[in-house]
Formats: C-alpha cells, sequence, structure tokens
C-alpha cells in the first residue's frame, strides 16, 4: 500500500485510539500517547499509526514526507458548539458590560441577541457567507477541521433561520473545514411573542421542525432553555418533536440559572448538554447515568466576566464524558480561538491537559455523532490531524493566548500551513 503522506519522528504523537465512544471518568486521561510516532496517510484515510513503518506501506517520491521532530501531533479538533453563521458585532455592548450589566440586562433593554438577529435578518446570503468563511479561516489556523454551526439568529423569521442553515451548508461544500449544522429557531423569544411565548413554541414545531428536517438541513436541534428564555416544558416539548422527526437533541442548559436543564437532557437522552454553570448535582448524576456528554464553553463565562465556571472537576468524577467548545457568537464569546478555550478549561475549571485534548477531539466528535470517523488517529478514520509547533501538549496550554498550529491536514490534504 502505498502512502501519500507520512509524518515521521513525531516527538509526541496524541492518538487518542480507543474504544469509539464518549471518554468519561479516567478514561478521560488516557491519550494514546507515542513517543517518535509516525503517521501514514493514503488520500484520506490514516492508513497506519505507531513507531515503526511497517513493510506493507511503500514511500516513493511521490509521497509527501513530513519532519515531526518537535513537534505534537493531535487529531484535529472539533469545535462542538458554535454560532458561526449571524450578521453584524456587539462591540457597542462592551460599555455596558463593563459597569457590570448581566447577559439578561442587556437582553432586556432590548440588545443582545436582539440587535444580532436584526442584522442577520439584513444581512445577505453572500454577507453571511463571508463572514462565516473569514471565521472558518481562523478557526481551522488554531487546528479545527470540524465546527458545529447553529441557526438561531432568524428565530421568528423563519427564512432568515433557513439562510443560516444554507449558507452552512454551502460552506461544508466550499470550505475544508467540516460543518455540522443544527437548528436553534428556539434561540430566544422573539419580541413580538413577548406576552405569547407558546404560540411561537407552536410555530416552531408546527411549521418550522417539518421544513428542517424534511429540507435535511440540520442534523440536530437544540434549544437556549433559561429564565427569560425557554422554559423546561416548552424545550421538552420542541425537543420531542425534533427526536420525532429523526433530528438528535441538543440543549443550551442551566447557563445562568438551575432550571433543571441537566435533568432535562437527561430524561430525554441528549447527545449533548451545554453551558451547565448553574447544573444541579442531580442533573449531573442524571447526565451520567444516561450517557449526555458536557459540552462546557468556559470562554463565555470569561467574557461575560461572571466569575461563574461549570464545575468540569464534579462532572469528570461522576463520570461524565466532557466536551469543549468555543460558543463561537457575536455576543457572549466572540472568538474562534479553540486553544484559547483550551488554556481556560485548565487553567480555570482544573481540567488536565489530558483531559483538555480528550474533550476537543474524541469527545468532541462524539457529541456530533461522528466519533466512528473522526475524533482520534487510528487506521480507516479520516486524516484530519494538526501539527503543532509544541514539544508537548503541556506547552500548548501552558504558553496561552497564541496560536501553537504548525499545520493542518484536512483529509489527508494539508489545508493550513503557517
Ligand atoms: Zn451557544
Amino acid at each position: 500500500m502505498k502512502a501519500t503522506l507520512v509524518i515521521k519522528d513525531i516527538d509526541n504523537l496524541i492518538t487518542m485510539q480507543g474504544e469509539n465512544r464518549p471518554r468519561a471518568g479516567r478514561e478521560a486521561s488516557q491519550i494514546g500517547l507515542i513517543k517518535n510516532g509516525i503517521v501514514a496517510i493514503k488520500d484520506d484515510r490514516i492508513i497506519y499509526v505507531g513507531d515503526k513503518l511497517p513493510e506493507y506501506i511503500e514511500i516513493d517520491e511521490s509521497t509527501t514526507i513530513l519532519d515531526g521532530r518537535g513537534k505534537t501531533v493531535t487529531p484535529g479538533l472539533i469545535d462542538s458548539h458554535t454560532h458561526l453563521v449571524h450578521g453584524g458585532s456587539r462591540e457597542n455592548e462592551l460599555a455596558m458590560k463593563l459597569k457590570g450589566a448581566s447577559y439578561l440586562d442587556i437582553l432586556k433593554a432590548g440588545g443582545g441577541i436582539h440587535s444580532t438577529v436584526k442584522a442577520t435578518r439584513e444581512a445577505s446570503f453572500e454577507e453571511l457567507y463571508n463572514k462565516a468563511k473569514k471565521s472558518l479561516d481562523i478557526m481551522l489556523s488554531f487546528g479545527v477541521t470540524t465546527v458545529e454551526a447553529k441557526s438561531g439568529y432568524g428565530i421568528s423569521d423563519f427564512d432568515t433561520e433557513l439562510k443560516q442553515l444554507k449558507v452552512a451548508k454551502k460552506l461544508d461544500e466550499d470550505h475544508p473545514v467540516d460543518i455540522v449544522s443544527t437548528f436553534m429557531g428556539a434561540h430566544a423569544i422573539p419580541l413580538e411573542y413577548h406576552d405569547y411565548p407558546d404560540s411561537f413554541v407552536d410555530i416552531i414545531i408546527e411549521e418550522m421542525l417539518p421544513i428542517v428536517a424534511e429540507e435535511k438541513l440540520a442534523k440536530f436541534c437544540d434549544v437556549f432553555c433559561e429564565e427569560g428564555v425557554f422554559s423546561i416544558q416548552q424545550s421538552r416539548k420542541i425537543l420531542l418533536k425534533a427526536k420525532e422527526l429523526g433530528l438528535g437533541l441538543k440543549l443550551h442548559a442551566d447557563e445562568i440559572k438551575p432550571l433543571g436543564g441537566a435533568e432535562l437532557a437527561a430524561e430525554l437522552a441528549c447527545i449533548s448538554a451545554d453551558h451547565l454553570v448553574a447544573a444541579s448535582d442531580q442533573g449531573i448524576k442524571a447526565m451520567a447515568e444516561r450517557g449526555v456528554i458536557a459540552n462546557l464553553l468556559p470562554g463565555t463565562s470569561f467574557n461575560l466576566q461572571t466569575g461563574k465556571y461549570a464545575k468540569a472537576r464534579k462532572l469528570v468524577e461522576e463520570c461524565v464524558a466532557v466536551a469543549l467548545s468555543t460558543d463561537y457568537n457575536p455576543g457572549s464569546c466572540p472568538t474562534e480561538n479553540i486553544q484559547l478555550i483550551m488554556s481556560l478549561a485548565s487553567l480555570i475549571m482544573k481540567l488536565t491537559p489530558e483531559e483538555v485534548i480528550t474533550a476537543v477531539t474524541i469527545n468532541g466528535a462524539a457529541s456530533l455523532g461522528i466519533e466512528e470517523e473522526y475524533g482520534s488517529l487510528e487506521p480507516g478514520k479520516y486524516a484530519d490531524l494538526v501539527i503543532f509547533d509544541a514539544p508537548n501538549l503541556e506547552y500548548i496550554i501552558y504558553h496561552f493566548g497564541i496560536n501553537h498550529t504548525d499545520k493542518v491536514i484536512k483529509n489527508g490534504i494539508i489545508v493550513y500551513e503557517k
């Protein structure tokens, strides 16, 4: 078998080898480290991972050979919670935030998400496409090879929701980074439904979800379950309909108030519950029992300056699998930098470097239902990997706030070089 690309003499090769399932508890620390490692790729797939190239793998002058000395190689990073496609930006809220206004204060003042809704409704397909493409390029430069992208800035304007999902679909086709789409019409109560939120829930269920499912525009459905947004009952109603239509389930759960989102995610066996800053101990236990992945977003806590972060250590101890994402969005977390999120997760939430890399590779893949083909370096899987200009994993997390990426390989092709 002839290799098309080989990376050899890799100082630290982090394979994440093991079962294709979310890794929880002690398993989240097993990263399959190989010293002086070699990865061989044929076309878009990995054909060998180890420390001595077997004879059946041929190398000739057409094989690209990369030197891994002084480098750390990991599976391509997976940013499994973003609001990638949107119009506008909200730097004008910075002054309010510095004076201590909370997310809900800004929302009540008619700002926050509603200003992004307005900007996204007004933006053309092309404007949204170009803006999101720019962000995808940045994500790729930080080592991200798969991104989840939610709609949710059209809300009651269904055409805008569809526009967002179609932009994501087109970018998935055009851009090296893969995009997994999530429908999140239930992202805010539209201003005109303020007094009749249940009517809006009915519209999502009866009019929006069936079309999203029929046109196969999203793999998942997500709901912002929070005080002042969607209640537990409303969230349950929407997600049950989504499930009936064959969509996977996600939930923005217990970000601000302990509403019972973690418990609801467990009840509905959601693939992930995200945020979880205020999740109750019972909710965490219930998630562990049902195998719900905790998708943590420390960049959001950091940017909102709440001082409150999800109890990551508690989640690990209770054997909940943890994923980590940017939550990239124009309001509560305007950054595409997953490496910064990895540092925050370790420095603030006390996850170990091993738990962090697990969270952005195999557990990220599992939270998107793609762990059979992505998220670890094993023969047969897609050749998505990052070469970091860093001698070891700890260095990437410790030397924070900069970009350590040397090269990114997607489907066996070098798609980013420093
Ligand atoms: Zn979010």
